[in-house]
């Protein structure tokens, strides 16, 4: 026998409001973004379960570089979700699955009774915090209820959110994290061939960043998952819709209601940043949806698999000159996580990047990226531990800053032969979870000394770099707008 988790489970969704400016972001939820598509994500932890041991299989998280060839299939999932005309504000999704002889019970965690109504074939337990569920073999179903509206914090605007014609929400809303326990005497690889099919009112339309299968319908595949599990954001209803293709990455644009931010200005942006990150990042998505939603839904960003969402008002760039929408694109296309100290690592890496590859294709002057530097100085947490604080203001103007300053530091360390561009390609080449020694580890590599003095001054000990060579620029009397 031998579990695999398996878990509707995205980027890691860290924080990203950028509402206010750098200034009142809520706390981040922990990183739950399962690794990436290599082996090593096969956590193999030996366990024992009625008597046999289990392996604990990684769902990996899918969807960057091209879309995985299945391989040889030995069971099929198809997963229904329907909204309704008379009720937009509840999902009815269903699960079919067919040639699970190899199945043998299936855990889903029902998040606080958010998924309820569980009916099935086969046997069923209510348990506290989760369904145990026996399907019949060799075919089984299950169903349950979910609602589409769910805020982000108790006083947080909504990550989730059912208009009267229009929904906007995320797989992890409609598909309960999940434990898929296997008999590998009946099928020793057992893999999924999984599909979605979204079921409308008349007239609406769905996007997802999903591969299309027909209308309404999805391919689901997670590359090196047995149980695949559909990702990302989902749109539906009537909203509008806005498709490029950027250096073979089809990107589409959602906007529901009234939002302030046009798909032509995003476009523009992800014209020339797009393959940017692409590069940096050693990925190349298939697909990307970012959605824009308005109020009263988060005022921020989420990054998803191969999706984000981005609250409509939220501007390309911001008065400090950082883009809202370059950062979450980050997210999207890394394929690492962090660790539990290393949040500043991609936080800081996200929003120093969102402001670096503006200098890089253009869009932001020396003045400009100096004003960012100048403001992460001033707005970030000084003089405490990276690896054991979760501030906001540290993780998002702090650790940028340092970002900068490693990048010199390396430049001039390797005499302009590397920069941190190095790190970031070789840690996502890599994938898996960045810890801030691997990320020490990684720069010592690349530049070929120590750099456990700077990491010890400016990230252990929070020390802020110097922006003494920022002078000829400052122009510190225009800075006041954030
Ligand atoms: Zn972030």
């Amino acid at each position: 026998m031998d579990w695999a988790i398996n878990a509707p489970l995205e980027c890691q969704d860290l924080n990203h409001c950028f509402a206010s400016a750098h200034a009142a972001h809520g706390a981040p939820e922990p990183a739950s973004r399962l690794p990436g598509s290599h082996p090593w994500q096969r956590q193999v932890v030996a366990v024992a379960v009625l008597g046999a041991v289990v392996a604990l299989a990684a769902t990996p998280t899918a969807t960057h570089g091209t879309e995985a060839e299945p391989g040889r299939e030995t069971f099929s999932v198809e997963y229904t979700v329907e909204v309704r005309a008379d009720d937009p504000t509840t999902a009815w999704v269903r699960w079919d699955l067919a040639g699970i002889d190899e199945i043998r019970r299936i855990q889903l965690t029902t998040d606080g009774g958010r998924f309820s109504s569980f009916q099935a074939s086969g046997r069923l337990e209510e348990r506290e915090g989760h369904v145990i569920w026996w399907p019949s073999a060799p075919y089984g179903h299950l169903s349950y209820t979910t609602p589409l509206r769910h805020r982000r914090g108790p006083e947080a605007g909504f990550d989730s959110w059912a208009d009267t014609d229009w929904v906007l929400t995320r797989a992890r809303h409609l598909f309960p994290h999940s434990r898929i326990l296997f008999s590998t005497n009946v099928e020793p690889n057992a893999e999924a061939r999984a599909r979605l099919i979204v079921r409308v009112p008349d007239g609406w339309d769905v996007a997802s960043p999903l591969a299309p299968d027909g209308a309404h319908r999805f391919l689901v595949e997670s590359p090196r998952a047995r149980f695949d599990h559909p990702r990302g954001w989902l749109m539906l209803g009537h909203f509008a819709r806005a498709d490029i293709t950027i250096a073979d990455t089809m990107v589409s644009v959602t906007t529901a209601g009234e939002v302030a931010t046009s798909a032509r200005d995003i476009f523009a942006l992800l014209e020339d940043g797009l393959p940017e990150l692409t590069q940096l990042l050693a990925q190349q998505p298939v697909r990307l949806l970012i959605a824009l939603g308005p109020d009263p839904m988060w005022r921020g960003g989420l990054s998803g698999s191969s999706s984000f969402y981005m609250h409509g008002d939220r501007p390309i760039r911001t008065p400090d000159r950082t883009s809202p929408y370059l950062h979450e694109l980050f997210h999207v296309i890394n394929p690492t996580r962090p660790g539990p100290d290393a949040a500043w690592v991609t936080e800081g890496l996200a929003e120093f990047y969102s402001v670096e590859i503006q200098r890089r294709i253009g869009t932001l002057d020396r003045e400009g990226f100096h004003r960012a530097l100048r403001s992460f100085a001033r707005h970030g947490l000084w003089n405490r531990d990276f690896t054991r604080t979760t501030e906001f203001a540290l993780r998002n103007n702090s650790a940028p800053l340092v970002m900068w300053a490693l990048d010199r530091e390396i430049r001039d360390s390797t005499d302009e032969a590397h920069n941190l561009d190095d790190v970031v390609t070789e840690l996502a080449q890599q994938g898996d979870t960045v810890t801030t020694a691997r990320f020490l580890g990684t720069v010592r590599r690349i530049a070929g000394t120590s750099f456990n003095a700077f990491f010890r001054r400016h990230v252990y000990r929070g020390e802020q770099p110097s922006l003494a060579s920022l002078k000829e620029s400052a122009a510190p009397e225009a800075e006041s707008d954030r």
